[in-house]
């Protein structure tokens, strides 16, 4: 497995769990620092799918990332989530729904919720390399934005994008780049390149990229 930065300390009682969603974890993934990212470059270990959610939401920090990988698989699991919501334990088993046809609904049901659930809430642990400890100053998800609060970055860039049907991939990217203290920034210049083709996107992060540079 390709390791572009150090492991993070794993304790042993973890030792094979996804750090963003509890999930055996099969796979690695680097988050190499930018300018703005508070904390070291380094590997953690992951799920196959965190790992695909991660690398598409790398925002400002690892922090910010995994507020973003939960928040995609609230989405990707929504009908899961909403079994919980909609039922309790018990009166999904005494329901009366017809065995041929819910059963597999109803003995799958209650397990596809509690998985998804813990996914969701999964705490991970405190990030560390080689026993020192990373401090992540308090982090708070939560995000300002012209006068608006919002759970997390990511939830305000989804709100932007969608408010000016921005690519939002592309403005991740820049807010990865020049920090999302330059969030307005980042939404004029995805503005802007609105109308780019990829390449020309690309070159755009790469200048950015250049900019920012130490
Ligand atoms: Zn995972």
């Amino acid at each position: 497995m390709l390791q572009l930065a150090p492991l993070i300390d794993i304790p042993f009682d973890r030792r094979h769990c996804c750090w963003f969603c509890g999930e055996p974890s099969d796979q690695q993934w680097s988050y190499l620092k930018e300018t703005y990212t508070p904390h070291p470059s380094l590997t953690v270990p992951c799920c196959k799918e965190c790992l695909k959610l991660a690398k598409q939401h790398k925002l400002t920090s690892i922090w910010d990332c995994k507020m973003a990988v939960k928040d995609e698989l609230m989405r990707i699991y929504e009908k899961h989530l909403a079994i919980g919501v909609n039922w309790t334990k018990q009166e999904l088993e005494e329901s009366e729904f017809e065995d041929k046809v819910f059963g597999g609904f109803k003995k799958s049901g209650w397990m596809m919720y509690e998985i998804a659930r813990d996914r969701v809430n999964y705490s991970g642990w405190p990030l560390s390399l080689n026993g020192v400890v990373i401090d992540d100053y308090g982090y708070d998800a939560s995000f300002s934005f012209d006068g608006v609060n919002y759970r997390s970055v990511s939830q305000a860039i989804a709100f932007y994008a969608k408010q000016f049907t921005l690519d939002k991939r592309f403005l991740e990217d820049v807010i990865a780049i020049v920090g999302k203290d330059r969030f307005g920034f980042a939404i004029r210049i995805a503005q802007i390149n609105i109308a780019a083709v990829p390449e020309l996107k690309k070159q755009v992060l790469n200048e950015l990229r250049e900019e920012h540079q130490d």
